[in-house]
């Protein structure tokens, strides 16, 4: 998507370990015109897939999810991150190791918001070793929810999580493809 291209190549700035800074729109500061313009961009690719809700991860991926919600008319619901969160039978739960904090977080999310009458879409703002995505796939599984796809703000293509989440067979669309990050320039893979 050109629009955030431009934003990623004039406003993020990369830190060393290959991780994108872009406090500036999204991780920090929000825009909200940019976050209008991913949210129609989901719902385009997605709005034929019979989705009922939206299923994100604190706090990054809110806003992203936020509009993608507004566009295709249906609830948003972002999983909490917790040290612990065993022993709650009300929640779903996973456990994700962070990428750029170098933790693991057990994720929650309650019962009463997912079922297995809904499919949903899950949203993230970055994707790297795919591990959050996996985590919201882990408790999409345990509510017997459908996945009909995966959308992804800025996607660091150099690393395994693409991969990893393709061999599912759910189909993953990114709408920032990043080949490479080397001596700080920002590469992008253009599909057109
Ligand atoms: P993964 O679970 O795919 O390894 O990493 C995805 C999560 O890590 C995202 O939710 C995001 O918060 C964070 N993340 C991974 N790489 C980056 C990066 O380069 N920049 C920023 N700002 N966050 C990242």
């Amino acid at each position: 998507m050109e629009l955030l291209e431009q934003y990623i190549l004039q406003k993020g700035t990369v830190l060393p370990g290959n991780v994108l800074k872009v406090d500036a729109f999204l991780n920090h500061q929000i825009d909200p015109v940019l976050m209008q313009a991913l949210g129609q961009a989901f719902s385009e690719r997605f709005k034929k897939t019979g989705i009922t809700k939206i299923v994100t991860i604190e706090s990054s991926g809110i806003a992203p999810a936020v509009f993608a919600g507004l566009e295709m008319g249906v609830p948003v619901i972002f999983a909490r991150k917790k040290k612990s969160v065993t022993l709650q039978d009300h929640l779903y739960t996973s456990t994700v190791y962070s990428y750029t904090k170098k933790e693991s977080n057990d994720i929650s999310v309650s019962k009463a918001f997912l079922t297995n009458e809904d499919t949903i879409l899950i949203i993230d703002d970055f994707l790297a070793n795919g591990q959050a995505a996996i985590g919201l796939l882990e408790i999409a599984e345990q509510a017997g929810a459908k996945v009909a796809g995966i959308g992804i703000v800025i996607e660091k293509s150099f690393q395994q999580g693409r991969s990893l989440l393709e061999k599912t067979g759910i189909p993953v669309y990114s709408l920032a493809r990043i080949a490479s990050l080397e001596n700080e320039q920002i590469e992008f893979i253009r599909e057109d």
